[in-house]
């Protein structure tokens, strides 16, 4: 589609980075191009119905996750690396290929029952998707979807969410 080809002329493969052997999307070029960055906040947060909160995964999460709450006339939720929400947290963690990361929302963040569409810019093998989705719901939320920009298919991240409805805009 007009959308996918778009995304892939706008994120930029960068290699060895954060190490050696890494190829790293950058979507630092996509968020440059004002025509880009609307289509793709718009597909993100289309079609799914009543959304009351959108959370975003820090940090490029963000990005991507506060203007589709704003279109949606919904709230920003944080989703954050621990040790850097003020008030009372829940927390996960989870395994990375070296060590384990955790990341944390506040206690408070949803109304019970509140239908919650999570939002990051890519899915590698879905462990920071898995943590989020696990921790909207201990805060008393409805996960009603996730949606990325993109997707990598050959970590199958995708395995991991079977439980919730996956949207990725470009899978690669
Ligand atoms: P996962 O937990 O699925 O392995 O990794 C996903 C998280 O790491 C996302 O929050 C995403 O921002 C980040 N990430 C992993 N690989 C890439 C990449 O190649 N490009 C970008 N932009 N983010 C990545």
């Amino acid at each position: 589609s007009d959308l996918k080809a778009l995304i892939e002329k706008r994120v930029r493969d960068v290699a060895d980075f954060p190490e050696p052997g890494v190829v790293f999307k950058d979507i630092t070029p996509l968020l440059g191009d004002v025509d880009a960055f609307r289509a793709v906040v718009d597909a993100l947060g289309d079609g799914y119905g009543p959304i009351d909160a959108v959370a975003g995964l820090e940090a490029r999460g963000f990005v991507f996750a506060a203007p589709v709450a704003l279109a949606l006339g919904a709230a920003f939720v944080p989703i954050r690396k621990v040790g850097k929400l003020p008030a009372r947290t829940l927390r996960r963690t989870y395994d990375l290929e070296y060590g384990s990361a955790t990341v944390e929302v506040h206690a408070d963040a949803f109304t019970p029952g509140a239908r919650v569409l999570i939002v990051d810019d890519v899915l590698a093998t879905g462990g920071t998707a898995r943590a989020a989705a696990d921790l909207v719901r201990e805060a008393g939320g409805t996960v009603v979807g996730f949606s990325v920009v993109m997707e990598l298919a050959f970590l199958n991240g995708r395995d991991r969410l079977t439980d919730v409805p996956l949207r990725a805009l470009t899978t690669v």
